[in-house]
């Protein structure tokens, strides 16, 4: 999508902090990091959120945790970390682009909400 700021990473227009790339999947630190390790991982189509996966898209999803774990052990994250994606408006998604938040390096809260 052509005013998609996480398009506009994937296709190299804006620049990231990259972790990890393939052909379908981006890994970047987030801008403003919530946890010590705060990674975003995105597929590079665009699918605006979890509400919108399904039959025709969740191979690049299933793609993501493989490489979600891969991010985690190459970080060494090995005490834990927690992984999170925001869906719409009641969980603060800003930016309508499927990513999943990959937080660690440090004992997170408990709070989920
Ligand atoms: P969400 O609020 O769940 O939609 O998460 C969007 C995340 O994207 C936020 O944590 C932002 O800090 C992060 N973000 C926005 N723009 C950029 C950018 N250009 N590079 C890295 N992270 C970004």
């Amino acid at each position: 999508m052509s005013d998609c700021i996480f398009c506009k990473i994937a296709a190299g227009e804006i620049p990231s902090n990259k972790v990890y790339e393939d052909e379908t999947v981006l890994a970047f630190y987030d801008l403003n990091p919530m946890a010590k390790v705060h990674v975003l991982i995105i597929p590079k189509e665009h699918i605006a959120n979890v509400a919108e996966i399904d039959a025709s898209n969740s191979a690049v999803v299933a793609h993501i945790f493989e490489v979600i774990a891969k991010i985690a052990k190459d970080l060494g994250l090995d005490e834990g970390y927690r992984v999170v994606s925001n869906c719409k408006e009641f969980a603060g998604q800003s930016v309508y682009h499927l990513h999943f938040h990959l937080l660690g390096g440090e004992q997170l809260s408990m709070n989920m909400c």
